[in-house]
């Protein structure tokens, strides 16, 4: 199914989950098991990670088949392009493509941290670039990326929401942002969309604090702030407390949703960064609640 029509038909907002591919034979047995636990919520879409400079492509594909074929879910699949040539792009939609995935969500990446990674001579800049691309020769149903604080390398907000425009204009048909910890980003951000002519839907990115070391570190790579009131209540918790910690960013996630559902989106994504404890107990306090 086109993911987008979902988004625009359905009475109650969608809710999705995103998993990245395993590495390691550990994290594949955590996988599972999040797998496990979170498919059996029936979300209305997973989405899958793509490592950049196609670190992961196997793993991507692999997985997306997997959620697709035997668990039956709506897969978008995320496409990161970064230094890729036509042959390699070719070659991982295709892959997604034989799979029966429908959705691609398409990113730039970043530089990859494979010191040997050399960019093709004819790879792209930009993800507008890529969906310029892509668009004409395939018939996916293709998704961009937002940001609502600005993304990390945006000369303003102003400026990243233009070219979030330029990415709808060619071809993006729905947005799934970055996650926030303050809703007034997410609220302000689809704002500056809406009034640069952006009709497409726009969903947040909720992803629920573990504890306050993780998500400064993760913070600091994907330019999503942590707010200072919330900063202050994390760091008076003992690091060893894990589950303080964890129960702090399930009642701020909880909080962040049904703020952003009352407030009507047409649904969200749950980064679950392959952990289900916290999303699940969201979604599960989300749907007592008549919300999902
Ligand atoms: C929902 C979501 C999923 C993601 N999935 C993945 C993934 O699977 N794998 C992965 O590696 N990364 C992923 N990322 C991260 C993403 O690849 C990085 O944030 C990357 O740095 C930017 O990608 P983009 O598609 O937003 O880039 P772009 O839209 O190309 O923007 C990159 C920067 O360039 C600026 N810009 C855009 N167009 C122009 C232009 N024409 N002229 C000048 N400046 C311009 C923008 O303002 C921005 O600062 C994801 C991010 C999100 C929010």
């Amino acid at each position: 199914m086109r993911i987008v029509d979902r988004f625009r038909t359905q009475q109650k907002p969608c809710f999705g989950f995103e998993f990245f591919p395993a590495k390691t034979p550990k994290a594949q047995e955590n996988l599972d098991r999040t797998v496990e636990k979170l498919t059996a919520l029936a979300p209305d879409f997973v989405t899958v990670t793509f490592g950049a400079g196609g670190s992961t492509r196997e793993g991507s594909r692999q997985l997306a088949a997997r959620l697709k074929q035997e668990k039956g879910l709506e897969v978008i699949a995320y496409f990161a392009g970064y230094g890729l040539g036509p042959p390699e792009i070719s070659e991982a939609l295709g892959g997604y493509s034989e799979h029966g995935v429908e959705n691609i969500l398409v990113v730039r990446g970043d530089p990859p941290r494979d010191p040997a990674f050399r960019p093709h001579a004819e790879s792209m800049v930009y993800a507008s670039d890529l969906l310029e691309y892509i668009r004409p020769r395939y018939a996916f149903c293709l998704g961009a990326a937002g940001y609502p604080e600005g993304h990390l390398q945006a000369e303003s907000p102003d400026r990243d929401a233009d070219f979030l425009k330029r990415k709808v204009d060619l071809g993006a048909e729905y947005i799934i942002t970055n996650y926030f910890y303050d809703n007034r980003y997410f609220f302000d951000y689809v704002e500056r969309c809406r009034a640069r002519g952006v009709t497409v839907p726009i969903l947040p990115g909720v992803m629920p604090i573990l504890n306050l070391k993780l998500a400064e570190s993760i913070a600091a790579t994907c330019g999503a702030s942590i707010p200072e009131p919330v900063r202050t209540k994390l760091a008076a918790i003992p690091e060893e407390d894990k589950k303080a910690s964890a129960d702090f960013g399930i009642e701020l996630g909880e909080r962040q949703c049904r703020e952003l559902l009352a407030a009507g989106v047409p649904g969200i994504l749950f980064y679950t960064m392959d952990r289900w404890e916290s999303v699940s107990e969201i979604v599960n306090r989300l749907r007592a609640g008549g919300l999902l």
